[in-house]
């Protein structure tokens, strides 16, 4: 006898809120559980991405030193 019938959803972990999720093809946004965890998910996501792309240090501080003593042997 088999089982078959009994049609079990999966679930998964939400990786944003660690709560369950069914992936299936109902759950448009799996693995998360929701629309709302996974516009979180993108939006940490670019966060990141932008915070990479973001003002770096605009003080012009450097080793201008050129100042070449002339110590001839004369
Ligand atoms: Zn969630």
């Amino acid at each position: 006898m088999t089982a078959s019938s009994l049609r079990r959803t999966p679930i998964v972990r939400c990786p944003t809120c660690s709560g369950d999720s069914r992936f299936e093809p109902a759950n448009p946004w799996r693995p998360f559980c929701s629309e709302r965890c996974k516009s979180i998910d993108l939006g940490a996501w670019a966060m990141e991405r932008y915070r990479v792309a973001g003002p770096g240090d605009t003080s012009e501080s450097g080793p201008t030193d050129d100042t070449s003593q002339d110590a001839g042997p004369h």
